[in-house]
């Protein structure tokens, strides 16, 4: 028996809780973004309908096809679809074949003809009763289940011929790249930052990621290994720009000028307002961070007031109430987990408080910081000196990487 070719993908918009003017700049935004990524395929063929996208792929592969459009946020789902000609005996065989040929076997399955070509001669009762009595015959053990079935083989009879999917893909979801303004992600080498960059993303989010190294204290590596995560966040947008800010400076000045248990709270508020400046610069309406309430001494309550309060901007902390083995879940979803777990140094850690406090007070944060004036223009200096660049979906060179570890 020939084998089922796709000869087309259909792909749905998710979000369907939008209307009107946003939903149209939402599908044209998607649009977009799919007929950018399938570049590579240059013979495809576009359709666009309510709520959906038809791609008639004129040979290219479906399962080369559906790699790039996985990862474009705004697309709920995808399929592999075939047309065929609108001949009952052909759609029942094809239907058939289709059903046979999904991996893992459904349990059970329904049949829904949707008869948009009013000519062809049996309507869709009759054709969902034909069609579901070829596959039952045709796969022994297989059982029907209208209201929760496993899979829902779909035919819809068109004037130009019959179009058949059984088969879904699920898609990125969320809302379309971009559509929702632009924010600075603190992108440090741990597990959180690039989590909480990656669902800032899907919820629309253009995101710049914003890192703070300490080099020479910390190494050339350390830098390398962001920049790889970076890369793997482009390969949701196609490209990020990355910005290295140079932090020995103003740590080691705020390290001479104070090292007890407020020195976390004193330096992450340098880096918020370093970030805030950054964000200025680049149009960004928020600053996103992969904190998670109480895993570590600087995000308790207390700790995240003194530390935000230092930038005007909203903060995003999409990772706030999540647990860590979930964090965890994602970060391999979204391949960063085993690149962060990779052991570099982090600024933070350097000079590090013996006990770091968990609930630091503003009053007494602020007389610290009245008490070094330098630290305006050291900030200003960090901001000058900040190294950006555009980080390509994988650009970055492995092979440091690789001759490492
Ligand atoms: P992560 O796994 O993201 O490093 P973490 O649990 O180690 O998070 P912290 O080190 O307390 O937590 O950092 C909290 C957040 O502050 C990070 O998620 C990140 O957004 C930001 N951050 C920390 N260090 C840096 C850095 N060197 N550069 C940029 N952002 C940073
Ligand atoms: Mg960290």
């Amino acid at each position: 028996m020939k084998a089922v070719t796709a000869t087309m993908a259909i792909l749905r918009y998710g979000e369907l809780v939008l209307k009107g003017k946003n939903r149209h700049r939402f599908e044209k935004t998607v649009y977009e973004q799919v007929k950018r990524a399938l570049r590579p395929f240059p013979g495809i063929g576009y359709d666009r309908e309510f709520g959906r996208i038809v791609l008639h792929l004129h040979g290219a592969p479906y399962e080369e096809v559906v790699v790039p459009l996985k990862r474009i946020f705004g697309l709920a789902s995808i399929s592999p679809a075939m047309a065929i000609e609108l001949d009952r005996q052909l759609i029942e065989e094809a239907a058939a074949r289709m059903m046979q040929e999904l991996s893992p076997q459904p349990r059970t399955f329904k049949v829904t003809v949707r008869r948009v070509n009013k000519k062809f001669p049996h309507d869709s009762q009759e054709m969902n009763k034909l069609v579901g009595g070829a596959v039952l015959r045709a796969i022994p053990g297989l059982g029907v289940d209208v209201h929760q079935p496993d899979v829902e083989l779909k035919v819809e009879l068109r004037g130009e011929g019959a179009w058949l999917y059984a088969r879904t893909d699920q898609g990125a979801g969320g809302f379309p790249y971009g559509s929702n303004g632009r924010g600075m992600l603190m992108l440090s080498g741990g597990i959180d930052s690039p989590v909480a960059g990656y669902l800032a993303m899907r919820q629309g989010l253009r995101v710049e990621a914003v890192h703070f190294h300490s080099y020479p204290y910390t190494s050339e590596k350390s830098q390398q290994k962001v920049r790889e995560l970076a890369e793997r966040l482009a390969g949701f947008s196609g490209s990020i720009r990355l910005h290295m800010v140079p932090f020995t400076e103003v740590q080691t000045r705020i390290h001479a000028a104070y090292a007890d248990n407020l020195l976390i709270t004193l330096l992450r508020r340098a880096m918020y307002r370093i970030t805030e400046k950054l964000a200025e610069a680049s149009g960004a309406g928020a600053i996103v961070t992969g904190d998670s309430l109480g895993q570590v001494a600087s995000q308790t309550l207390p700790s995240l007031d003194a530390i935000g309060s230092a930038a005007r901007l909203p903060i995003l902390r999409p990772l706030i109430c999540t647990e860590k083995n979930e964090i965890i879940r994602i970060a391999k979803s979204i391949d960063t987990f085993e690149l962060s777990i990779l052991p570099y140094e982090d600024c933070c850690t350097l000079f590090l408080p013996p006990s770091p406090s968990t609930n630091p007070n503003l009053n007494v944060i602020r007389s610290i910081e009245n008490h070094m004036p330098w630290l305006d223009e050291a900030i200003e200096d960090a901001v000058r000196r900040t190294e950006s660049t555009w980080i390509e979906k994988g650009a970055a060179d492995n092979s440091r990487f690789a001759s490492f570890f």
